[in-house]
């Protein structure tokens, strides 16, 4: 899916400066958002440049020290900690304001796309489409928190009491890493918001934000049978295969 540009960045600016799902834009920062797409374009194709599939050590370190340095590049302290399991440092990067919420902005910086993937798909552009490995998910998302931070800086938004940056390495394989990190830190904000790709606005027939996605998890399940004799009891008996299959 390609990434569009103009609607996630001005979602972006809605979202964060009201808090709210959903405002009609404000006329400054519109005209903000809309210069600044040569800048965004630019970035997104940085960043798809920097092959970091998911458990690709190396690539994922160079992502995060891109990531890093744009995120101290706009005034935010930086935090690095190394993902508790998996591949990918964690970054969370901190601004604190003058208003009274607490904002979450939260992105992965790693794709599905193995090492080399970007000689057979180069980054393309297309009208006001891009197209690479990773550019919607989630590079995109990152580019729009980054350039939406910029625009709200330049205006000189601070109405929140704090407003924080995560950046996780090991989302496609499952945030086993990261996401312990990441849960208690969002129990610590009013508003969290996900750059995950949402569904091209042919499908989803509007803009906005989306409040809830499918998602998935790992668990493990010990199943226990009863044995009993086949031929005197066979009632009492319970077959662990098909009790966990019911
Ligand atoms: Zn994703």
């Amino acid at each position: 899916m390609p990434f569009d540009l103009r609607s996630s960045l001005l979602a972006t600016l809605a979202a964060t400066a009201t808090a709210s799902a959903w405002a009609a834009p404000d006329a400054r920062l519109l005209s903000a958002a809309r210069a600044a797409e040569p800048a965004l374009i630019q970035s997104l194709k940085e960043m798809v440049a920097i092959e970091s599939g998911t458990m690709d050590a190396p690539g994922l370190a160079r992502m995060a020290d891109y990531a890093e340095g744009r995120l101290k590049a706009l005034g935010l302290q930086v935090e690095r900690r190394k993902a508790s399991a998996n591949n990918g440092d964690v970054l969370v990067g901190r601004l604190s304001g003058s208003g009274k919420r607490k904002l979450m902005l939260i992105a992965h910086l790693d794709t599905i796309y193995w090492p080399g993937t970007l000689s057979s798909q180069p980054i393309k552009q297309d009208g006001n489409r891009l197209y690479g490995p990773g550019i919607a998910d989630a590079k995109g998302g990152v580019a729009v928190i980054l350039h939406a931070l910029a625009i709200l800086r330049e205006a000189g938004w601070q109405d929140y009491a704090q407003l924080t940056v995560l950046f996780n390495g090991d989302e496609e394989s499952g945030s086993g890493g990261s996401g312990e990190a990441i849960a208690t830190l969002a129990d610590e904000h009013d508003v969290v918001l996900s750059y995950e790709p949402t569904a091209a606005k042919e499908f989803a027939k509007t803009e906005g934000v989306l409040l809830a996605a499918a998602g998935a998890t790992l668990l493990t399940m010990d199943v226990k049978g009863r044995a009993s004799h086949a031929g005197a009891a066979p009632q009492l008996g319970r077959n662990a295969l098909v009790e966990l299959a019911w």
